[in-house]
């Protein structure tokens, strides 16, 4: 099956691939093979670039919200893929295009890949996910080992080519007091904090 785009709310989310490199207590995909009713996003192969904007635009773009990259699996292991997309679709319709990831990019790809989304994607979205390196690796067992710094570096860095940034924090899997500490490491890398829900 090859489910690479469905819709909640009034968003279409993009499932381009099914790697990550975090493993995350509170992942998605850990909970079952779909979300919000969706088919299963598990991808029996990564589906090319064609076939990704092939399927963005079956959709008429003008209806929805955003696009987002997001799926089972972190997008930015795609990323110049991803952009390759934006690109397009962005050369195609005035639909808001916005990224959720780890913010792994630069470690995966050792290089600076911020400025690639400049003029193309209005947001991207970050999980900073906890106040502390410690507390993080927890929860988020990152393949890396100075990911969590690297994760705040990328959002300093993506605040200089994208007009929205955005880090974010799943609620009630942190102690409340640990969000003013996050809300203020959002904010010193150029970033809004986000506390989303869970998605079961
Ligand atoms: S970063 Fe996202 S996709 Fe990766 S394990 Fe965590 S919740 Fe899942």
């Amino acid at each position: 099956m090859l489910t690479i785009t469905y819709i909640v709310d009034n968003s279409l989310y993009v499932n381009i691939t099914n790697r990550c490199t975090n493993n995350c207590d509170f992942c998605i995909r850990n909970n079952g093979d779909g979300a919000y009713g969706s088919n299963s996003l598990w991808l029996e192969r990564e589906p090319t670039v064609d076939e990704i904007y092939n399927d963005i635009m079956k959709y008429q773009l003008d209806k929805y919200d955003e696009l987002i990259f997001c799926g089972y699996g972190e997008p930015t292991m795609r990323v110049y893929d991803l952009v390759e997309v934006a690109k397009k679709v962005k050369a195609a319709s005035n639909i808001h295009i916005r990224i959720n990831t780890n913010g792994h990019a630069n470690l995966v790809h050792r290089t600076d890949v911020t400025p690639l989304f400049e003029g193309i994607i209005d947001t991207v979205s970050i999980s900073l996910n906890n106040a502390n390196k410690e507390d993080y690796n927890s929860i988020c067992h990152p393949a890396y080992k100075n990911a969590y710094e690297k994760m705040i570096e990328f959002t300093a860095l993506c605040s200089k080519h994208v007009e929205n940034v955005v880090m974010s924090v799943v609620h009630g899997t942190i102690p409340d007091e640990n969000l003013e500490k996050c809300r203020i490491i959002a904010e010193n890398a150029g970033a809004k904090l986000r506390i989303r829900e869970y998605i079961s």
